[in-house]
């Protein structure tokens, strides 16, 4: 499954916006919220179109697709040198395909600031230089292996690996992080991914403020927006502690009700999930009929044929062809007979690429 993983320094709200996902009522109950494990959760990403798709179908069941969160706690200044929890903080993060960073942009005299003050962008800068000394690591000893062949040899593969790994060198000495460099070539972008940096992942910074800057923001996201400028980055604010409160309201129109009181439309837990979803680069296409109405999440690109294989590899592998909808059609049209009937049906074959929103129907040999 899909991981993001929620790091940022001690007493910044990485536990609060943790428990207000976890407390996000889930969009059905067929498939609440889940806790794997204490700081690992299984959460339903927000997708109107599965209600829309459940009104005409009247289906048994609707199942969104999800993400799974993990609260990484214990990331301090040192860790790369084993401080606190330390190594093993770090190989949490290899294994996520995504990182929410949160920073405290929130001031509150009762909640200590472990480096005495309320400055995001200082502890922003803290974490990005652990993990970029633990990247310089990596790449210092992948260096070692390949220099020799890469110098003198006519490896062209060596070659191009070194040239990847003193671009990374390079940019993570000067304290940036991997995600700030590019490659011209394919096979360069294939080494770089290869090494699985940490400060490559994909990254969301959360501003968690109070109750007062929900909207608006501050001067503390400000000062982080003009920081992150250069890396390309999504910034989203969130009150994740007011945000916690209203989650464990018990029906919709109570917690919409709340959260129009603090001036959003939105929850800041919906918007930090759709975010995290476009974040890693994924679609939704669907599948609508009697018994299910179901989400299912591929990456941005794909072909028919893979898609399949996210249902079961059995579809991928005896793949002939997918019938598909487009929601807008399915939705005026008003039935899937009724799509047909008109000619919106359209029958694809296995180099299609599947469009967000489509409504798929694939047809296979077993
Ligand atoms: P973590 O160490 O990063 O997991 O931080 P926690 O989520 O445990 O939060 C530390 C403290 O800050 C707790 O007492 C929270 O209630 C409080 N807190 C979290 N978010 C906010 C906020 O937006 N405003 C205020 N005033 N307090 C917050």
């Amino acid at each position: 499954a899909l991981q993001c993983g929620i790091v940022g320094l001690p007493n910044v709200g990485k536990s609060t916006l943790f428990n207000c996902l976890s407390n996000a009522k889930a969009q059905s109950a067929n498939f609440p919220f889940c806790t794997i494990e204490p700081n690992v959760g299984v959460i339903t990403v927000p997708d109107e179109r599965l209600n829309k798709l459940a009104e005409i179908e009247h289906p048994q069941r609707v199942i969104p697709t999800t993400v799974e969160i993990v609260d990484i706690a214990g990331l301090v200044k040192g860790a790369s040198k084993g401080e606190g929890l330390g190594n093993k903080f770090l190989a949490n993060i290899r294994e996520t395909d995504a990182i929410l960073h949160v920073l405290r942009c929130f001031d509150d005299d009762n909640i200590v600031h472990v480096d005495g003050s309320v400055d995001p962008v200082r502890d922003k800068e803290i974490i990005d230089m652990e993990l970029q000394i633990k990247d310089l690591e990596t790449v210092d000893s992948r260096i070692a292996k390949v220099q020799k062949q890469a110098q003198t040899g006519g490896d062209k593969q060596a070659k191009i690996a070194y040239e990847v790994l003193c671009k990374y060198k390079e940019a993570l000495e000067q304290g940036k992080s991997a995600r700030t460099v590019s490659f011209e070539t394919k096979e360069e972008e294939r080494v770089a991914h290869d090494l699985f940096l940490l400060t490559n992942k994909p990254v969301l910074y959360v501003c968690n403020v109070d109750e007062a800057s929900a909207v608006s923001g501050n001067k503390y996201v400000e000062a982080v927006r003009e920081a992150v400028k250069e890396e390309n980055a999504e910034i989203l604010v969130v009150a994740a502690k007011i945000e916690s409160e209203i989650a464990e309201l018990e029906t919709y129109d109570e917690r919409q009700m709340f959260l129009q009181e603090i001036g959003l439309e939105e929850s800041g837990v919906n918007r930090l999930i759709k975010s995290a979803y476009k974040l890693l680069n994924l679609q939704t296409f669907l599948t609508a009929g009697p018994d299910e109405v179901r989400a299912w999440t591929f990456h941005k690109g794909w072909k028919a044929p893979q898609c399949a294989g996210v249902i079961h590899t059995d579809f991928e592998k005896g793949f002939i062809r997918a019938e598909v909808i487009k929601y807008d059609d399915y939705i005026s049209y008003g039935s899937e007979a009724a799509v047909k009937e008109a000619g919106k049906m359209s029958v694809e074959g296995k180099e299609y690429i599947v469009q967000d929103g489509d409504i798929m129907h694939f047809r296979f040999n077993v």
